[in-house]
């Protein structure tokens, strides 16, 4: 357990006059979009904020991309849906959830 990179390391001195380490956890990282790596609203990794709608995004990927991202995501494969845009025509990256969304 403690030789986990996520608990930091503390030095103490007891009012004994004791040398001890204590270990505290350290915070989470943010929830970043998959695709331009911001940070993503509305997702708390705070621990006194706990539940459904503080968890994640109710949205098509909630959670997983921002919401610019996501609703340039579903202009994409409606294009390439109705034959506007070839798939060769868009980014290695973004063609991974177009394809998500248009298996759906
Ligand atoms: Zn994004």
């Amino acid at each position: 357990m403690h030789r986990s990179r996520s608990l930091r390391k503390l030095d103490r001195v007891t009012p004994k006059d004791r040398h001890v380490i204590h270990y505290k956890r350290r915070p989470g990282s943010l929830p970043i979009c998959a695709i331009c790596k911001s940070e993503l609203n509305g997702i708390s990794n705070a621990s006194n904020k706990k539940g459904r709608t503080t968890a994640t995004n109710s949205r098509l990927f909630g959670g997983v991309l921002c919401a610019r991202c996501a609703a340039n995501i579903i202009t994409l494969a409606s294009r390439i849906e109705y034959g506007e845009m070839k798939l060769n025509d868009i980014s290695i990256v973004e063609r991974a959830y177009v394809l998500q969304m248009i298996s759906h």
